[in-house]
């Protein structure tokens, strides 16, 4: 008679029931036999080893790969979510749900300070020691407890996210200002073309190509002797300060300094053009 030992592993979570049960579900190595039961607020799977006619270590093994998967895949925005409840109630749900998106995302893109191949072996490690030792994981305990560094990680990544937003929440405040004075003051010339120059530097000029002389930016021509200065923050104040009816840039087909050309449409808005090639845009790269 053949034998097998029948040993059933259970797998809980209150989190995120579903998301195990469809990683079980979807697993095409093997069909698992599960069974749930519902305890408080606690999902239990029983899942036995029965009908796969694996050992049972072979069994434990590939349970701790969907484990990690698990914890991988659908964990962060559980745990996300915790630390931005603990640490950053403050925010309004808009600006959490933000957040929560821009870490998200971070994730995705791979932002994190471990190698994703380090970060899934080392989990997948503990998950199978926790096994060798332990018939029954609950997830929430498990990650808490045990995958602290992963966690620790993942409030990093939060972290980067709420600076993120703040960086952008500033930005949009500072256009929104320069958008105000723009708006305030009289347009001291009609047109002014902006030519992009090697080095990230620019010339300002009047539709045939002169420059643009005007006594508001005496100020400025003083500066641009200085090699120090940061050009693009030059440009902006020159641009404000001549408040025009209408910017081109011309880019002759190169994006150009991409933050720069953001920032003047932000502020400038419909007056803003762009020009990919005429003989304006010759004079310059
Ligand atoms: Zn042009």
């Amino acid at each position: 008679m053949k034998f097998y030992l029948v040993e059933a592993i259970t797998v809980g979570t209150s989190k995120n029931p579903q998301a195990l049960i469809n990683r079980f579900n979807e697993n095409k190595a093997v069909k698992f036999h599960y069974k749930i039961n519902n305890k408080g607020n606690i999902t239990f799977l029983d899942i036995d080893n029965y009908q796969s006619n694996k050992s049972t270590q072979e069994f434990k093994k590939l349970l701790a790969n969907i484990i990690t998967d698990v914890i991988i895949e659908d964990w962060p925005q559980i745990i996300i979510k915790k630390i931005i409840r603990d640490h950053y109630y403050y925010f309004n749900e808009e600006e959490k749900k933000n957040i929560r998106e821009k870490a998200l995302e971070f994730i995705k893109k791979g932002e994190f300070p471990c190698k994703p191949q380090m970060r899934r072996m080392n989990i997948l490690n503990e998950v199978m020691k926790f096994l060798e030792r332990n018939d029954e994981i609950v997830l929430e305990g498990f990650v808490n407890f045990r995958l602290k560094d992963y966690v620790v990680e993942v409030a990093d990544i939060v972290d980067a996210a709420v600076d993120d937003f703040l960086l952008e929440k500033e930005y949009m405040e500072f256009i929104r200002l320069l958008k105000y004075f723009v708006e305030i003051q009289e347009p001291k010339v009609n047109e002014v073309h902006i030519l992009l120059e090697k080095n990230n530097t620019f010339k300002l000029v009047d539709r045939d190509g002169n420059p643009i002389e005007n006594e508001y930016l005496d100020g400025f021509s003083l500066e641009l002797m200085s090699s120090s200065i940061n050009y693009e923050d030059l440009l902006i104040s020159a641009l404000i300060t001549l408040a025009p009816r209408v910017v081109v840039i011309h880019l002759n087909n190169s994006p150009g300094p991409r933050e720069t050309v953001k920032t003047i449409e932000n502020v400038f808005g419909r007056r803003t053009r762009k020009c990919n090639g005429c003989s304006l845009c010759h004079k310059g790269t």
